[in-house]
């Protein structure tokens, strides 16, 4: 089988996109003569882990990002480094004979390097992640979870996906919103599914990140979460917008509370695992189309 790649997104948080991950990778894997994987994007708040309390952790890297340090010995206080940084990091004192790079704001593009006709540039590793991989009751499970006061979000769901990169089914589930570390991880998925709630502010995420995907010209379809909660005309926005429904997964209480104690797999009401079913065949034929 060849690699299908499948981001799981939605323009808010709390509407239980990683719920949703975790339940079409489970089902899929039950119905797939595959090895299914979840890639856990979430980078800031990783935890579609906590569903599989048995997992065992298999293989583990640290992500590195190359910071430049300036020899002062050899620099000459040009500022070309300086001026030629988007993103301010370089802090200097030519007076004082003074400068540093503030590791916060380096994005390692390399710029100041380039310019600097002095190789005065050298470069230092400094820690920005870790990326680990799992083997769950379903499948196999990679996760990335950034370092305590870094921004290189974006730059870890990078490596995140290619230290997890396979030949079969993928899913990824996507940080919530439509930040950067969306968009990162949403580049070169096959197909993205929208989790929305019937809610005024969840029709109003959805059409933001449904702008993001048409702008990243993604295919992409919805699947509605908690549905018969809300009262907005979520379906009549759909059809409206000739977006694609896949599918309804009804609210059920019990099947929430147990879902925030992490515990989904146990009791799967009947008309959740209706609704999952006709999904992951969706998804099946998607594959086949795409
Ligand atoms: S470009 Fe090179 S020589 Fe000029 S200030 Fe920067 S590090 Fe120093
Ligand atoms: S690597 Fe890029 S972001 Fe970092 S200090 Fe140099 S120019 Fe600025």
């Amino acid at each position: 089988m060849s690699s299908f790649k499948i981001a799981i997104a939605s323009g808010k948080g709390g509407v239980g996109k990683t719920t949703i991950s975790v339940l079409l990778y489970h089902q899929l894997q039950k119905t797939m003569n595959e090895t299914i994987s979840l890639v856990d994007c979430d980078v800031e708040e990783p935890n579609s882990r906590i569903f599989f309390p048995a997992s065992t952790q298999t293989n583990k890297e640290v992500a590195y990002q190359e910071i430049p340090m300036i020899d002062t010995t050899l620099c000459s206080f040009c500022r070309k480094c300086v001026n030629v940084c988007e993103f301010n990091a370089i802090m200097m004192v030519s007076a004082l004979e003074h400068a540093e790079v503030n590791e916060s704001l380096c994005h390692s593009c390399g710029a100041c390097e380039y310019v600097c006709d002095r190789q005065a540039l050298g470069t230092k590793r400094v820690a920005i992640g870790e990326m680990s991989q799992h083997n769950t009751s379903t499948g196999v499970l990679y996760e990335g979870r950034l370092e305590i006061g870094s921004v290189m979000q974006t730059r870890l769901i990078g490596m995140l996906k290619e230290w997890g990169a396979t030949d079969h089914l993928t899913i990824y589930d996507a940080p919530p919103g439509t930040s950067c570390s969306v968009v990162e991880t949403l580049d070169e998925m096959d197909y993205v599914i929208l989790v929305a709630e019937e809610t005024s502010f969840g029709l109003h995420d959805l059409k933001l990140i449904v702008r993001l995907v048409k702008a990243l010209q993604l295919p992409f379809g919805v699947l509605i979460n908690k549905a018969g909660l809300g009262t907005t005309p979520l379906k009549a926005y759909l059809e409206q917008e000739h977006i694609e429904l896949l599918g309804e997964v009804p609210h059920n209480l019990e099947f929430a509370k147990a879902s925030a104690q992490a515990d989904i797999f146990s009791n799967i009401p009947w008309s959740i695992q209706t609704s999952l079913e006709r999904v992951t065949q969706k998804i099946k034929h998607k594959r086949v189309e795409l």
